[in-house]
């Protein structure tokens, strides 16, 4: 019996809850990617049902704060799960899934930073709500909005209410009270047309949480947004070559440093681009080394094969350095002043894909490494500050702290959510448990 069906609904809602009816989705895993959020959100919808149709736990007025993929899937999955249940969907923004709309510039797939595990690289997602394939972010977010309206049509007439410029939100834990001012918003095909406008204080029985993990950090340097578009993948159109920094060592830094470096790079294809005919056989080799050392650096084991398995693709690489761009990539950690280790970007950080690419580029040569305070990295590479890309994470202490009223009631289970990293992105419903859009039209 795999640990994934051992769960129970109990279990699992334990995984998410912070205080007495209030749950939150992802908010302090580590790796999280669009599609694990949607995964726990199923799995959160799942384990609520399941309590309230036991009688164990009923769901009551639901209030789901957050209409990113995750406050999306909640909400379309609650919608078709239980016919009583009334929702409200509270959005910061002006309109639904904000964050990755209209991003061109960013490829989407579902589980590639899960490579090379089995399965990883199919390009479908193969949830039952709210599904979606590998494609731009802009692509996949207007999937997942089509995808809300049609639930929103089929089960939610009635029994939904989604707020979108919502400010001054504030959830009092202890009395699961939301304090908030924001504009109503009614399905109208797959757009959602503005209503009335107003402020109030709404209690609910439960409320969900997807409100993402704040604002990313990014320094003095005003980087943009890792899911706003810019132009970093395009190559210049002056003679000068330019100059980049790219400070952090997760994937977003990561990814960039590859878009700056890698001539015609596409999150897409690379893989297959570069290890070809060698790609399955390397596959089986790594998920065998990987097997319990998933938190292990790999900068010795990728020394170990860059004469075997990584040979070919260093070659492959060697070709397609960009040739308009000098990039250094600055290894920063939580203490930007104090020197990082090389071995910290090939660490649990980020993705193995990007770490075998960012060492593949190290190996050839195609990038600085800085270990200096970011001040002293910027000024001795004579790069201008328009080029300091800082990929330094997302302020979530800040981020909480401004929605809760009452912070220091939910702070020690944020806290120890952050030390058991216990919400796993495996599937614990049974298939055909959500029903589709289509069942009920
Ligand atoms: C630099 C970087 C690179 C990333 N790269 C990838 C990648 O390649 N692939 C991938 O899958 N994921 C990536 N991610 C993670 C990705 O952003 C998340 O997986 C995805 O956006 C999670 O969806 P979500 O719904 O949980 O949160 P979000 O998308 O953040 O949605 C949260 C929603 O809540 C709203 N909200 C916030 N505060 C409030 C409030 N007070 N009141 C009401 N609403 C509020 C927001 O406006 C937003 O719409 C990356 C993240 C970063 C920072």
């Amino acid at each position: 019996m795999s640990a994934a069906q051992q769960k129970s609904p109990a279990d699992i809602l334990k995984t998410f809850e912070i205080s007495d009816g209030i749950f939150a989705i992802g908010v302090k895993e580590r790796g999280v990617t669009l599609y694990n959020q949607q995964v726990r959100a199923h799995n959160l919808v799942w384990a609520l049902v399941e309590q309230h149709r036991s009688g164990a736990r009923g769901l009551g007025r639901v209030a789901v704060i957050g209409a990113g993929a995750a406050g999306l899937t909640t909400t379309a999955a609650l919608l078709a799960c239980d016919n009583g249940t009334s929702i409200t969907l509270f959005e910061k923004e002006w309109d639904l899934c904000p964050v990755q709309q209209g991003c061109d510039g960013r490829w989407l797939h579902p589980s590639l930073y899960a490579w090379p595990s089995w399965g990883s690289r199919a390009p479908s997602a193969s949830l039952p709500i709210l599904n979606w394939s590998e494609g731009r972010a802009s692509d996949v977010a207007r999937i997942l909005l089509d995808g809300f309206a049609r639930y929103c049509e089929a089960y939610g007439k009635k029994r939904l209410r989604a707020l979108v410029g919502v400010h001054h939100l504030q959830v009092q834990a202890a009395t699961k009270e939301i304090r908030f001012i924001g504009t109503n918003v009614v399905v109208n095909d797959q757009y959602f047309t503005q209503g009335e406008s107003e402020g109030r204080t709404d209690r609910f029985d439960t409320i969900i949480f997807a409100a993402g993990f704040g604002w990313e950090r990014t320094n003095q340097f005003n980087t943009n947004s890792y899911w706003r578009n810019e132009q970093l993948g395009q190559p210049g159109l002056t003679v000068d070559r330019r100059r980049y920094l790219v400070s952090g060592s997760g994937d977003g830094a990561l990814v960039d440093v590859c878009r700056l470096t890698i001539e015609r790079f596409r999150q897409d294809t690379i893989l297959y681009e570069l290890f070809g005919d060698t790609l399955e056989a390397t596959e089986e080799h790594l998920r065998m080394y990987l097997k319990g050392r998933e938190n292990d650096g790999l900068l010795p084991y990728f020394a170990n094969i860059e004469d075997t398995l990584l040979r070919g693709p260093k070659a492959a690489l060697r070709k397609r350095l960009r040739k308009d761009t000098a990039v250094t990539l600055h290894i920063a950690g939580k203490n930007l002043d104090e020197p990082n280790d090389l071995d910290n970007i090939f660490g649990p950080t980020s993705s193995v894909l990007n770490r075998i690419l960012i060492y593949l580029l190290y190996r050839c040569g195609a990038i600085s490494i800085s270990r200096r305070p970011l001040d002293e990295a910027i000024s001795s590479a004579h790069i201008s500050t328009d080029h300091v890309l800082c990929r330094h994470g997302c302020d979530t202490e800040s981020h909480l702290k401004l929605i809760f009223n009452d912070y220091n009631f939910v702070a020690d289970k944020f806290a120890e959510m952050g030390t058991t990293q216990a919400q796993h992105p495996e599937r614990y419903w049974k298939p055909g448990y959500f029903p589709t859009a289509e069942d009920r039209s």
